[in-house]
């Protein structure tokens, strides 16, 4: 495995600047188009599996996390207050006030649960400057978040259908959870007391990963201050565990916010949130990828998907529509031509790519030589064909290279 801060800086992925602040990298073009790639499979994950999504700020009152038991359980993690016109607000420690207040902004009825809510938004954690380094360690987050506001009945199976998406992207990334844990509360105030709750809740849990069929640990003191999680852990190079994806049952927040939803009895009932993350933050997601892949991504994630080669400036016209017909069909592509050297120069600068498309004078006007960087060499075909197949296989996600046999 690669270590992802080298090699985004070798790969031109991401930076900082002392200027910007520790912990806080920006994205260069290459990282942008892989974090691209990525919030895109994660907004059509959702869609199809029957969320909505929602737009909310990254700001909040400082009641507003007084409320939600951020402020008494969470604040060490938090940016300080900023005074404003007599008001404090805060960034966001987390986006789950904002969306329990966006459901309570409606009536609801038993009908419409389970009422899924996602967003891919930005949060903020006040790490010691210490520790901050890379993607992972960071104090600005992209969070793949979303809420699940249900009745106490369907908290299992739509924990159980986070943890399918989970599992599926997983795969479609070619990511390995190194384990499943069952984080618990631990002892010490941080929780929220009410032991009956975490009981129950905990149960669900345990429950989920039964049918899941998946080992598990259970491990105390790893819980949110509001309930207990499903935690799938990833590691990173030297072997380190970290938290890349989360399912977790709340019975606190809604009671803390006054949710409810009319039942078919006409009454008022409280509803369960269930938060859960798919591929967490895109920090820490891409920075596992890079080292996973060591900047080979599969072509569907690739920053370049496509570098035309021309063997001579005789062939740069032709490299150069080659190009455009790539960007036409929705893929990334550029030319790398011969003022960047040899050609074998250009094949080794770009072995990262996934598709290497060879223009020279043995090539006729529509076809290229088509070259994988797995080291296959589909040979001499038309364009049309080409383009058609590699959109194929993005569009599948797929992890092969090639759909078919060459
Ligand atoms: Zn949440």
């Amino acid at each position: 495995m690669h270590d992802h801060r080298r090699l985004g800086r070798e790969l031109d992925l991401f930076d900082t600047d002392p200027l910007m602040g520790a912990g806080l990298p920006y994205w260069l073009p290459d990282g942008a188009a892989v974090r691209h790639a990525l919030e895109e499979y994660v907004r059509d994950t959702e869609r199809r599996a029957g969320y909505r999504h929602v737009y909310s700020p990254v700001l909040g009152k400082r009641e507003l996390y007084e409320m939600s038991g951020h402020w008494s359980h969470y604040s060490d993690d938090m940016f300080p207050p900023m005074d404003l016109g007599g008001e404090q607000v805060v960034l966001r420690p987390s986006l789950c006030p904002h969306h329990a207040l966006v459901y309570r902004s409606r009536a609801h009825s038993y009908r419409e649960l389970p009422l899924r809510m996602a967003e891919l938004g930005a949060m903020y954690r006040s790490e010691p400057s210490g520790v901050l380094g890379g993607l992972t360690r960071v104090r600005a987050i992209q969070l793949n978040d979303a809420h699940i506001f249900c009745t106490p009945d369907q908290v299992a199976e739509e924990a159980d259908a986070a943890l399918g998406l989970i599992r599926r992207a997983y795969e479609v990334m070619g990511v390995r959870a190194a384990r499943f844990r069952l984080s618990l509360p631990g002892p010490g105030g941080k929780y929220v007391a009410d032991p009956e709750l975490w009981r129950r809740s905990a149960a669900v849990l345990r429950e989920v990963l039964d049918r899941a069929e998946v080992a598990y640990e259970a491990v105390e003191g790893e819980a949110a201050f509001y309930g207990p999680k499903i935690d799938v852990q990833v590691a990173d190079p030297a072997g380190r565990e970290s938290t890349l994806s989360t399912v977790q049952v709340d019975f606190h927040q809604p009671e803390r916010f006054g949710l409810h939803y009319t039942g078919p009895d006409g009454a008022k009932h409280r509803p369960v949130m269930v938060h859960r993350s798919v591929i967490g933050s895109l920090e820490r997601a891409v920075a596992h990828l890079i080292e996973v892949h060591g900047g080979a991504f599969p072509a569907w994630l690739a920053p370049t998907q496509l570098v035309a080669l021309p063997v001579s400036d005789a062939e740069a016209e032709r490299a150069a529509a080659l190009v455009r017909r790539c960007l036409d069909e929705g893929l990334r592509a550029q030319v790398a031509g011969p003022e960047q050297g040899t050609l074998a120069a250009r094949v080794r600068a770009h072995r990262l790519v996934p598709y290497q498309a060879v223009i020279g004078p043995k090539e006729g006007a529509d076809e290229i030589s088509l070259r994988l960087r797995d080291g296959r060499r589909p040979g001499t075909r038309q364009v049309g064909e080409v383009l058609s197949r590699l959109r194929r296989v993005v569009d599948a996600r797929a992890a092969d290279l090639l759909d078919e046999a060459a």
